[in-house]
């Protein structure tokens, strides 16, 4: 069957109801490398403008620090620019069980297997791990990567209400029947910020006999006091059975993922995790900058601790002016509007005065709970602390806002 003139006419009228809904989505072209200081042509066609980036995950500011692109490079010419291959065939090089060592190493965990992204490790692992006798209970709002990955394996499906203990504690009892419980949960959870409780989650773990499944692709080189991730932050190294993050964010952000864990699930999944099997291995100059970024982070907690500065400082300073902001002690500090329009008018004119950053909305979150989610960074300084707080305070100013708490803001805007 041709792409008859019907069936074009039906995608160009879904898409138009994407539009019309204000849902469509459009790319913005940065002129030049990712970092603090960035050039955004927007729209598409328009001259470059001088923004300051506050909404990419580069959360340690190393997406390009000249020792990773130097790493990157170097390994570029020792190993070449691609392996053609799938890990299991012929697509794994020193340096990629390298890797998998030092990651093992930095998150504390028995072994690491790598995949082409997080969204693979996440799509891959469960199935690898779990069967029909099994169930996965998982925090309701846990990354979409999650959710497709429980979609593809065959063990019971069922959550608990947003890190509330008591529900998961139900789940668990109600569960005692299966063979295994397998808790999972995000260590950040990308639209509230906020850190999963895992100091109890493993409590209730350990009571329960059940397995606890992590994703710190939120938190991987700088949540926790050496920045290990959230199982540090909450006392609990060595009592995650399995973590997955990514290599796209903290470290480095280039592209990358990885299962870490107890050695025979890591093992599960170099046996049967699709993804791993039949995707094309990661590139080895992203294998290499990898490693310097690691080397970076093992080194010196610097990094860290001023993106934590940063972000207190941030914090702070949109609440002093009387932003609505949800509590978290991450990086990701999201400014509640409630009303969508209200959120993309702001975004858009934050854009204008210099400050990129985007506004969420249904269904990204739910109805009436609209947001600009900033996201801070080690590469920010003073400097641009204070350009994104100044543009803040006019904006908000605008719009009426400042001082206005979540009743306010909805009749002044709807929700
Ligand atoms: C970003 C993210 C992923 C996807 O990581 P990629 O490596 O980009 O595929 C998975 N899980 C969570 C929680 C994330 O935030």
């Amino acid at each position: 069957m041709a792409f008859s003139t019907t069936i074009r006419q039906a995608y160009q009228d879904e898409l138009a109801g994407l539009r019309t809904a204000g849902l469509f989505k459009e790319e913005r072209y940065i002129l030049g490398p990712q970092g603090a200081d960035i050039e955004v042509e927007f729209p598409a066609g328009a001259d470059g403008r001088p923004v300051i980036n506050f909404c990419a995950n580069n959360y340690l500011g190393l997406s390009s620090h000249p020792d990773v692109v130097a790493a990157a490079r170097r390994g570029l010419e020792t190993h070449g620019y691609g392996l053609s291959s799938v890990r299991f065939i012929c697509g794994t090089q020193d340096i990629h069980r390298k890797l998998e060592k030092r990651l093992t190493e930095f998150l504390e965990t028995e072994d690491t297997l790598l995949f082409p992204s997080c969204m693979d490790a996440n799509a891959g692992c469960f199935e690898a791990i779990l069967g029909e006798e099994d169930v996965m209970i998982a925090d309701r709002l846990v990354h979409a990567s999650i959710v497709d990955g429980m979609r593809l394996c065959k063990a019971m499906r069922d959550t608990y209400k947003h890190s509330d203990m008591g529900h998961l504690r139900d789940k668990l009892i109600e569960h005692q029947d299966k063979r295994i419980r397998m808790i999972i949960t995000d260590g950040v959870f990308s639209m509230d910020g906020d850190l999963a409780k895992l100091d109890e989650i493993v409590a209730l773990a350990e009571e329960y006999n059940a397995m606890v499944f992590l994703d710190d692709s939120h938190a991987s080189g700088f949540i926790g006091k050496t920045g290990r991730g959230t199982h540090e932050h909450c006392g609990v190294m060595g009592k995650i059975d399995v973590i997955t993050t990514t290599m796209g964010k903290g470290l480095g952000g280039a592209s990358g993922g990885c299962v870490s864990g107890r050695r025979e699930l890591v093992e599960m999944c170099r046996q049967r995790a699709r993804p791993y099997l039949f995707s094309n291995t990661v590139a080895p100059m992203i294998v290499a900058g990898t490693l310097k970024v690691l080397d970076l982070v093992f080194a010196s907690t610097e990094r860290r601790d001023r993106l934590e500065a940063n972000t207190s400082y941030w914090r702070r300073g949109l609440t002093e002016m009387g932003l609505d902001l949800k509590q978290g002690e991450s990086p990701i500090v999201p400014v509640m509007l409630y009303n969508a329009k209200l959120a993309q008018d702001m975004a858009r004119d934050l854009f204008a005065e210099g400050i990129y950053v985007v506004g969420f909305f249904f269904p990204v979150v739910p109805q009436g709970a609209a947001r600009i989610r900033t996201q801070l960074s080690a590469a920010h300084t003073q400097a641009h602390l204070d350009k994104g707080l100044a543009a803040f305070r006019k904006v908000a100013g605008k719009y009426g806002i400042l001082g206005k708490g979540k009743r306010e803001i909805m009749e002044m805007y709807g929700k």
